[in-house]
């Protein structure tokens, strides 16, 4: 092997090992990025929650229940399977932020106890 193709072949074993460090620094990088942008949502989801809840009232429309942590969102005609308000629907919660009377129109806040109530009174669960 001459010298110039000794020299080509370190710089090819240079850029293959610089390519696989780049790889793992990305892959390492979106892990640890995806990790922050996750809770970041999180933490909006939770302000947007909070606010669509203050909106429609702030406490569960059947018992007054007030604890922001067992109250829930529901859908007044049980449409919540078309559109759920699950965790990491933000564009559902602008859109009705952005139209109170919309929201009110169509949701209603319930505490966790209620909404199952309501869930079982319209057979939207099998109640054993
Ligand atoms: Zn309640």
């Amino acid at each position: 092997m001459s010298t110039e193709e000794q020299m080509k072949e370190r710089r090819r074993e240079y850029a293959r090992q610089s390519y696989q460090r780049r790889k793992q620094y990305f892959k390492d990088y979106y892990r640890n990025h995806k990790e922050r942008m996750d809770d970041l949502a999180k933490r909006h989801i939770l302000g947007y929650r909070k606010r669509l809840v203050d909106l429609l009232g702030g406490k569960c429309a059947r018992c007054g229940f007030s604890d922001y942590r067992a109250l829930q969102i529901d859908h007044k005609n049980g449409g919540g399977r078309k559109e759920t308000l699950v965790r990491g629907n933000i564009q559902m919660y602008l859109r009705y932020l952005k139209s109170p009377e919309e929201a009110k129109l169509h949701l209603q806040v319930l505490c966790a106890n209620c909404n199952w109530i309501k869930r079982v009174e319209n057979k939207e669960v099998k109640h054993k």
